[in-house]
């Protein structure tokens, strides 16, 4: 197996591979940078079918971190934690210690994060051991009714996102009477249809799951379509909140809207799908800006929390995309490309 020559390896500080026999632990952290803080990132436990797979997820899921925390002006580095097994089957309280302990003896560089696979009493299980868990609400914040739930203030920053698209592209402020076709109506996409709702936007959904489309027809009058429809109507905004690779060969010709903005990950296929985006005359928000409501949420989660301040650095999501729109527009590149080479100015030193 290789790292240095990796594919997927790019410039990363540190990358622990961690042991423990009697807990049954075989994990991968890396740690991607840490020039702008720490590097926060959630821990996936999964039944990778190789060794190799965990190291590629490792290595590009951290990376990507420190892009997404940069561009969210975010004073935090990008990593990223992975373990090898089925969650289901071999997770054990002394297994999450043993991944505790691994985290901690990185003195800090590394902060551990739920993500899939995990859980938060996974966390709590590791904190027992490590200082270095981040995503935990207090006692405080639950008494106050937050839950640690990154969703709202993710859909929050879609819909701001969404809303300097729209300036962008028509130079209006107002919201009523635009189409929007939701891919997707879970914990973001139920939340993002009604900011829009509210803003008087007109909607389509799509869900896998029924139920979740009738709620948004009860809630929101949005009009339910089928799962293989949404992404080609003929609307304003098309926005993906359900899985990622939905931007491909097949679908890119095929889409109507002129913006696409949602808060799924990893929307494009491929890399290229950005410039074919743009090639289609497509204002497409890159997804790792615009869903970065939950990252920022969590970063003030604790004893200080302060709603508003969350709110304004939310609004910085709508101001970032108006300099990615417009450096695309000025230098006729990909937003995807813009996106990146705004972070690394940021975090390169
Ligand atoms: P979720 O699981 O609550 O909702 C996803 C919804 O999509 C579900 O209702 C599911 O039934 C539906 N779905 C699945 N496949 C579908 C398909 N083929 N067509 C239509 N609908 C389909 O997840 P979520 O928390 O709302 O997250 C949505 C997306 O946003 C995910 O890609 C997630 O990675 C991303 N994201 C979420 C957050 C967050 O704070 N929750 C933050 C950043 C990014």
């Amino acid at each position: 197996m290789q790292l240095f020559s990796h594919p997927e390896f790019d410039a990363h500080e540190t990358v622990s591979f961690c042991f423990d026999a009697a807990a049954g632990l075989r994990a991968i952290i890396a740690v991607h940078d840490t020039h702008l803080g720490k590097a926060l990132g959630g821990c996936r436990m999964w039944p990778y079918a190789s060794e190799a797979d965990a190291l590629t997820d490792a290595l590009r899921l951290s990376r990507g971190m420190t892009y997404k925390a940069a561009l969210a002006g975010l004073p935090q580095g990008g990593g990223k934690s992975v373990i090898i097994g089925d969650p289901r089957r071999d997770k054990t309280p002394e297994l999450m210690r043993a991944m505790g302990r691994a985290v901690d003896r990185l003195n800090g560089a590394y902060v551990i994060a739920e993500d899939s696979g995990t859980t938060v009493a996974d966390m709590r299980l590791m904190a027992e051991v490590t200082a270095h868990v981040g995503g935990l609400a207090d006692e405080q914040a639950v008494a106050a009714g937050r839950t640690g739930d990154p969703s709202p203030a993710t859909a929050k920053g879609v819909f701001i996102g969404i809303r300097a698209a729209v300036r962008h592209v028509w130079q209006r402020e107002d919201l009523r009477g635009l189409r929007v076709a939701v891919q997707g109506a879970g914990n973001v996409g139920y939340r993002l249809c009604r900011h829009l709702h509210e803003a008087g936007a007109q909607l389509w959904v799509t869900d896998l799951h029924a139920p979740a489309v009738e709620r948004c027809v009860k809630d929101f009058g949005a009009v339910a379509v089928g799962m293989d429809q949404i992404a080609t109507l003929d609307v304003d905004v098309f926005a993906p909140c359900a899985l990622g690779a939905v931007l491909d060969d097949a679908s890119i010709p095929a889409i109507k809207a002129k913006i696409v903005a949602g808060a799924a990950n990893n929307q494009l296929a491929r890399p290229q799908h950005d410039r074919a985006l743009m090639e289609r005359g497509i204002v497409y928000a890159p997804d790792y800006c615009i869903n970065a409501g939950g990252i920022i949420d969590i970063f003030y989660e604790g004893p200080d929390y302060d709603a508003a301040r969350v709110d304004a650095h939310l609004e910085r999501i709508g101001a970032t995309l108006t300099e990615i729109f417009a450096r695309a527009a000025a230098e006729r590149r990909p937003t995807g490309e813009i996106a990146d080479r705004m972070a690394e100015e940021r975090f390169r030193v």
